[in-house]
Order: C-alpha cells, then sequence, then structure tokens
C-alpha cells in the first residue's frame, strides 16, 4: 500500500512479534501459492521435509497475564509461576531471567526457551533544556526507530508512545505524518515504551540493578508512571487490535496498574475505530484532533477528512461519549491565520455545542515540511473566551520539549 493512503481499519488480525517477523523479515504477507502453502506449513509447525519446527519464543510484552498463565499451565506448571513471572516483569521492571530468583530452576529453564524479553534498546536519549522532557529514540527488533517521550508537568507524568512506525494519515503540519507509513507496532513494542519510561522514573534502565528487588510494594517507594498518551508516532486506530490488547496489559492492576481515564487515546478520526472501541465497551480518554470547524477547512489539514467526513465523524463522537458516558476532548493547532480567528472560535462553539466536551488548543509546533506558525497567547486567548461562551471549557496545552522536537506533531525518528 503506498504512503499516506488510509488503509480500512479495525478488521485485520493483530500483529504479534512473531506474526510479524517470524514468517517475513519485512513483514509482508506472501502472496504467490507457494509462498502462502509455505505459510501454513509453518504456522502449523511443520517444514516441507515433514519435521516439526519449534515455534519462535513469544515476546513476553506481546502477552495478557491470562494469556502467559493459560500458557504457563500448558508447560505443566503451577500459575502461581505465572503470578510471579509477571510481578517480576511489571512490578519491578525485571527483564532478565538472573533478576528473578524466587522462579523454580525447571520453570525458569523452560520459560527460557519459550519466552524473549524484547525491550527496545535506546539509541539516543535527548533531555529539554528546561528539564521537563525527555525523548527517546528506540530501536525496533527489525531496525526500524520509534520515538518515545516523558514529560514532566506539575504534579504529574506523562509518556506519549507511539503506536506505529511512521504514519498514514498526512496530517500536514505533522512530521510523522511527512515520512509517511512504515508499519503497525505490536501490542509489545507499545507496551514496552511505557515500561522503559516507568523505569526511567523508577531511575534503574533495563539491565540495572534494582533498588529493592524483593519489596512487596516497590510502586510506594518510587516514582511511577500514571499516565500515558497514545499521541506519539502514529494513529492508534489504525492498529486497533494491537492497540487494545496493549491497553489491556498496560492496565492490569496487578502490573502497571493504569487507570481507566489514565490512558488517553488520540484519533485523527478513524470513524469505524471510535464506533468500536464504543461497541466494545472500551473506556478510556478519547482525543479527536479536529483542526478544522467545517469539512473543507478539515480536509486541507487532516487529508483523511475525507475518508471520514466531519459530520460523520460528529455523529460517532456523540455515539462514543453517549454509550460510554464520556466527556471527549478535542484537539486544536493553533495555526496563525489558518485556524485561529474568531470566526474559527465561532464555528467550534457552533459544531460542539451542547456536547460533552472539552477543547485542548495547541499552538502549532514547528517542523521542516509545514511553514505555519503558532498563534500567539493573546490571540489563544481571544479563542478560548470565545469557546467559553458556548459553555465549552479549553486549555491551552503548556508546550514541552520543543527545543527537543518532542512537542506535539514533531516526532519524527531522526537521530
Ligand atoms: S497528527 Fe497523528 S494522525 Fe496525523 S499524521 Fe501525525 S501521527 Fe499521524
Amino acid at each position: 500500500m503506498p504512503d499516506n493512503q488510509p488503509p480500512d481499519v479495525g478488521d485485520k488480525p493483530r500483529p504479534t512479534s512473531s506474526s510479524a517477523n517470524e514468517f517475513s523479515p519485512s513483514g509482508q504477507i506472501p502472496t504467490d501459492i507457494s509462498d502462502r502453502r509455505s505459510l501454513a506449513r509453518k504456522r502449523n509447525g511443520v517444514h516441507k521435509s515433514g519435521t516439526l519446527i519449534k515455534p519462535a519464543p513469544a515476546n513476553f510484552y506481546d502477552l495478557t497475564r491470562e494469556e502467559l498463565r493459560q500458557r504457563v499451565v500448558q508447560w505443566d506448571f503451577s500459575p502461581v509461576h505465572a503470578a510471579r513471572l509477571w510481578r517480576y516483569a511489571y512490578r519491578e521492571g525485571a527483564a532478565d531471567w538472573a533478576q528473578m530468583p524466587e522462579l523454580p530452576a525447571r520453570f525458569r529453564e523452560r520459560a527460557q526457551q519459550e519466552l524473549t524479553w524484547a525491550r527496545l534498546p535506546v539509541a539516543v536519549e535527548t533531555r529539554s533544556t528546561d528539564g521537563f522532557t525527555r525523548k527517546y529514540l528506540l530501536t525496533l527488533a527489525d531496525q526500524r526507530s520509534i520515538e518515545t517521550v516523558l514529560m514532566r508537568y506539575t504534579g504529574r507524568v506523562t509518556a506519549c508512545i507511539s503506536s506505529q512506525a511512521g504514519c498514514a494519515m498526512g496530517c500536514v503540519f505533522c512530521a510523522t505524518g511527512q515520512m509517511g507509513f512504515a508499519r503497525h507496532l505490536t501490542a509489545g513494542e507499545i507496551v514496552a515504551q511505557a515500561l522503559h519510561v516507568d523505569q526511567a522514573l523508577r531511575g534503574a534502565g533495563p539491565g540495572a540493578p534494582l533498588a529493592q528487588p524483593h519489596s512487596p510494594s516497590p510502586h510506594h517507594r518510587h516514582e511511577r508512571l500514571r499516565n500515558v498518551v497514545l499521541m506519539g508516532m502514529g494513529e492508534p486506530l489504525h492498529n486497533y487490535e494491537a492497540v487494545v490488547h496493549a491497553i489491556d496489559i498496560l492496565r492490569d492492576e496487578t502490573g502497571l496498574a493504569l487507570g481507566t481515564r489514565k490512558i488517553t487515546l488520540s484519533t485523527v478520526g478513524v470513524i469505524p475505530g471510535i464506533i468500536r472501541l464504543a461497541d466494545e465497551g472500551r473506556s478510556i480518554s478519547l482525543a479527536v484532533s479536529l483542526h478544522g470547524a467545517t469539512q473543507e477547512e478539515r480536509v486541507a489539514l487532516v487529508p483523511v477528512a475525507k475518508k471520514w467526513p466531519l459530520a460523520d465523524l460528529m455523529a460517532a463522537c456523540r455515539y462514543y461519549s453517549e454509550k460510554m458516558q464520556s466527556k471527549i476532548f478535542y484537539e486544536w493547532t493553533l495555526i496563525e491565520g489558518q485556524n485561529d480567528t474568531p470566526e474559527n472560535a465561532h464555528a467550534v462553539g457552533r459544531l460542539l455545542q451542547g456536547q460533552w466536551a472539552q477543547v485542548n488548543l495547541i499552538p502549532l509546533n514547528p517542523t521542516a515540511g509545514y511553514g505555519g506558525v503558532p498563534t500567539g497567547q493573546a490571540a489563544a486567548k481571544k479563542f478560548q473566551a470565545i469557546l467559553a461562551e458556548y459553555g465549552l471549557p479549553s486549555t491551552v496545552r503548556q508546550r514541552r520539549g520543543i527545543d527537543i522536537a518532542a512537542g506535539c506533531g514533531q516526532l519524527a525518528a531522526v537521530n
């Protein structure tokens, strides 16, 4: 599929580390018949010679706690070991069998054959001059790169994580959109980013000695990750299966235990994904990138609005909001002279009036491929005042990490 074409969403099987990489290094699905036969044989664990193929070890971070428990029971071990292993990984940040002394040697030997710890190595870590933001350039198993950001605000820390390498949506002001789409991330690759930030907060990077590995409640002694926003590289609802699976893992109460409303999923307006979230009863904090209050203005900034028009998007948002009894956060990138006039603000007010909504105003962050200018403070305040006339609460996003290209729309996975 060519870059920047919005493919259909929400109907793909969940990519896993093994399904994405085991049969085809490029992650492409074989198309000719002999390739497909070969793929089917491999799925059944049989080589063309008739000998059994041992399946590749699974990435631990691709598994929910229940999936791990089932595997451990299949190996003929007590589920107690699964619970211990889970706690080591998510409560103590262990990613090495040597850091799990309570596991019996026989179990460890089997688990070692069946599981891998696919942590994402840091190629580059950059820190903002104000000290509030760190950006990590992480390397995937296929040597592609993604970016993850740790942001400190007053009273909270947030991890901004990626759901794809690149993005197919092509929003004109976004560095990720400008680079095109490479591939979906697996659930494990999404989870590993959150774990990386959690580890950074605890002060123990992967492989570093843990502070007090056997304490029953390490979270009470260390700063820990409590907020995750899926606002990094990629459109999360274009990678629906892997993203919701990762969210299940991140929320597990015996693992990272992120609260329901502490995970924000930001979409450019992928309508089938929004409806599916509502129909599956998936309670998250939903953010929708609006940027234009008429179909024409929106298409100019968000080309996929041609596929998913504004009127249909509003209907999908109302459906989600009513079904999930949840407020929707609308994001509005403020671009001087483009969408920041009082008329624009009135148009937003009329569009969203009566919805349970909040508008997050984000002064444009610079990118190499777009020449727009951010709206100044006075115009942003005026915009807010007009929204208030329509009963719409709003915030102006605190700017974080602009000097290290870690702000909204700036992630491009370049060194
Ligand atoms: S803003 Fe989001 S959806 Fe749009 S191109 Fe960038 S990463 Fe993709």
